[in-house]
């Protein structure tokens, strides 16, 4: 199979600029990411090859050798062969994506040689705990931080954690301290050896006689504590924040897990959320619409006089910028996109009717026929 052009992988133009390249990779790391695709190969190349792209064209010098000399120039830069995780350089960027726990996920699927985390979690580590967060438009757009009450197990006052009423710890006689059991079997490809954990210490290589009375033995108890999220403006949803170490701490003093903030985005009354820009519907009057006017937007951060001009058609769209939300990896912001419509009023008085009726006479006399984009545009809505 052919290379495909780093460009098209990332669905770029030769031109982009730095923050789209970014942007897209971003959106395809989001796609591809090996959390939401278990065990799916084909997601793992697309990822792996839109990484490649990325590694390539988010580098000045890679990409003009590439620009100019294609994927020959650069196939030097990686190993023989071709480009792996190794010659990834940009793993801060995916932290900034995914949050810092991502380089653990990636050393389990593709094999270390990536993460800076040591592998295989001693037996008494602490769970990780998952929250949900629900944020409004509006906390989005800015970024906010937030209190949240989550009951986490923390280490007993009455042991100190150690989970012994006395202090006594023993080391287990059983696997002598290892927490492991070695066996070696006769099998028919020859001997092999099998290492399990230690059924009497459940791995940990120590034994607690007299059992703390509060916790009995675990050496932790569910407290109740506040803990402080700062959301970055631009999140989206199922994005996830981690809170490292400020999960379960292990038994018997072990080691924290973390906490996992999950993004929820409320839905908002006004506005529609299309990536970093808004969208709202709002009404105006005929007379507003024939002659124009000056309305007041209600934005996400307060109201903006925005001018209608006369002759305005139901349903035009007038831009807004910077109303929008902060995008999460650049400086830019959104817009606000305001789409005017005009409302027919079904109850009128006397006086109004005799004014339409008025209109009417007025109407008769221009000549209105069907717009040739009728048929088109009928067909795009239903496509
Ligand atoms: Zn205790
Ligand atoms: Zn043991």
């Amino acid at each position: 199979m052919a290379k495909r052009d780093y460009y098209e992988v990332l669905g770029v133009d030769k031109n982009a600029d730095e923050a789209s390249i970014k942007k897209a990779y971003r959106k395809l790391a989001m796609q591809y990411h090996p959390d939401k695709n278990p065990d799916n190969k084909a997601a793992e190349e697309k990822f792996k090859e839109a990484s490649e792209a990325y590694e390539v064209l988010s580098d000045k010098e890679k990409r003009q050798i590439y620009d100019q000399y294609g994927h020959a120039g650069v196939e030097g830069q990686f190993g023989a062969g071709g480009f792996s995780w190794d010659n990834f350089t940009h793993r801060s960027d995916l932290n900034d994506i995914f949050g810092d726990g991502f380089s653990s996920i990636f050393d389990s699927i593709f094999g270390g040689g990536f993460g800076s985390r040591s592998s295989g979690r001693s037996s008494n580590h602490g769970e990780d705990l998952q929250i949900e967060l629900s944020l409004s438009l509006k906390e989005i757009a800015v970024g906010a931080e937030k209190k949240i009450k989550i009951s986490t197990k923390e280490a007993c006052d009455k042991c100190n954690g150690t989970g012994s009423a006395d202090g006594q710890v023993e080391t287990c006689s059983q696997c002598r301290g290892s927490g492991q059991i070695r066996q070696v079997r006769q099998s028919l490809f020859g001997q092999m050896q099998t290492v399990s954990e230690c059924p009497s210490c459940r791995g940990e290589g120590k034994i607690i006689k007299n059992k703390c009375s509060k916790c009995y033995g675990e050496g932790r108890m569910a407290k109740v504590k506040e803990i402080s999220v700062k959301i970055p403006a631009g999140v989206e949803e199922n994005q996830y924040i981690r809170l490292r170490g400020q999960g379960n701490v292990g038994p018997r003093g072990g080691t924290r897990g973390d906490i996992l903030v999950l993004i929820h985005e409320k839905q908002d009354d006004l506005f529609e959320r299309h990536g970093n820009d808004i969208v709202m519907e709002y009404p105006i009057s005929i007379s507003q619409a024939v002659l124009g006017d000056e309305i007041l937007v209600p934005t996400l951060s307060g109201k903006v006089k925005m001018k209608i001009p006369s002759g305005t058609q139901s349903g035009r769209l007038f831009r807004l910028k910077g109303q929008g939300i902060q995008s999460l990896n650049s400086y830019s912001k959104g817009d606000e996109i305001v789409r005017v419509v005009v409302v027919i009023p079904t109850k009128i008085s006397k006086e109004e009717t005799e004014m339409f009726t008025k209109l009417k006479e007025y109407d008769a006399k221009r000549d209105f026929k069907p717009g040739k984009g009728f048929f088109s545009k009928l067909r795009d809505y239903f496509s």
